[in-house]
């Protein structure tokens, strides 16, 4: 017979790492599947400073591989496989996949959220170099310069906010003539000096060199062109969490994430959201670890409570 395993993760970024470390270092079969290679989202960013214990960063590649070693250290293993179809709702789950079908008693889903780019050309070779999709990751470098922010909702006007903190100059740019984003972020924005709203407005172009020096934008309502000098843009424009597969079965926001509390449980007995994936406040590697951990302790009480 197939091996039923204790615990399957869908996804191998920090959160789906951590809680195959915890879950194979209490002693459960865990099984992580993994559909490119380790570390998620990590594995695009050059640097991460904001992660405790690297006393001068850590480039985010080395940081999945090093996640992964801790987890297989453990007897957790990886299949580089990709789920295409996940039925959960039976006290054995089964998920088919590019490798197979696997089999387990829990599932924990950390299969991440990505940036909706703005789809200018160019963009995706700019990444790191100018342009990023998170001011909390990739602000700190801009400290005295100028930044623009894109975006009209409560993350771009998170963004905008926490930028004006530390850059010279922030443009805020959006398609409408006022911001989607709650009253709270409105005035302490439009009381910052260095906050320049650029209202009706779209990116038409990304300006460079070798990296982002500058925006074209278009006027939505007459169409006029004009160019705006900035040495970096945070794109705020949504993310969309994948989470396609499990629509039919799991409780969903209206943003597509699952819906799961700090316990990280879903509306399924057995299955767990952990990380990005999931609704919540700040979506950052910390944040995502920390869920792995705690869904290892309610998924260890379930299976006490189910075996
Ligand atoms: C450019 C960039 C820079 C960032 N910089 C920082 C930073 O400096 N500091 C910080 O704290 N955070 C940073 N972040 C955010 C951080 O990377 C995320 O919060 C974190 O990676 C979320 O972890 P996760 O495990 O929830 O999901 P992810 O990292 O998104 O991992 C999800 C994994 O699931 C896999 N997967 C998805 N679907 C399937 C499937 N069907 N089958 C199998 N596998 C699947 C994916 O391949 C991926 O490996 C950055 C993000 C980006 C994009």
């Amino acid at each position: 017979m197939e091996q039923i395993y204790d615990m399957i993760i869908i996804g191998g970024g920090p959160a789906g790492y951590t809680a195959a470390l915890y879950a194979a270092r209490a002693g459960l079969s865990t099984l992580v599947l993994e559909k490119l290679s380790a570390g998620g989202q990590m594995a695009l960013t050059e640097q991460i400073d904001n992660y405790p214990g690297f006393e001068s960063g850590i480039d985010g590649f080395t940081l999945g591989e090093k996640m992964q070693q801790s987890a297989e250290r453990f007897s957790a293993v990886t299949e580089l496989a990709e789920v295409y179809k996940a039925s959960l709702s039976g006290k054995i789950k089964t998920l088919d996949t590019s490798e197979g079908v696997f089999q387990s008693s829990t599932v924990v889903i950390a299969t991440g959220a990505s940036p909706r780019p703005l789809g200018v050309p160019g963009e995706e070779a700019l990444i790191g170099k100018g342009v990023h999709y998170c001011a909390a990751c990739d602000g700190a470098p801009y400290r005295g310069k100028t930044v623009a922010v894109v975006g009209g909702g409560n993350s771009a006007a998170a963004d905008a906010l926490a930028l004006s903190r530390i850059a010279k100059k922030v443009y805020l740019i959006h398609r409408r003539d006022s911001l989607r984003a709650t009253k709270v972020y409105h005035e302490p924005l439009m009381a910052a000096p260095n906050v320049e709203f650029c209202w009706n407005s779209t990116v038409s172009a990304l300006l460079h060199e070798s990296r982002l020096t500058g925006l074209r934008l278009q006027d939505v309502n007459t169409g006029a062109e004009r160019e705006l000098a900035c040495d970096g843009v945070f794109i705020s424009v949504g993310r969309a969490p994948a989470t396609e597969l499990f629509r039919s079965e799991l409780a969903l926001d209206k943003s597509g994430y699952i819906i799961a509390d700090e316990s990280t449980r879903t509306n399924l007995p057995g299955v767990f959201a952990v990380g990005d994936v999931r609704t919540k406040a700040l979506r950052q590697v910390v944040t995502a670890v920390s869920d792995g951990a705690v869904a290892v302790h309610y998924a260890e009480e379930y299976l006490a409570e189910n075996r």
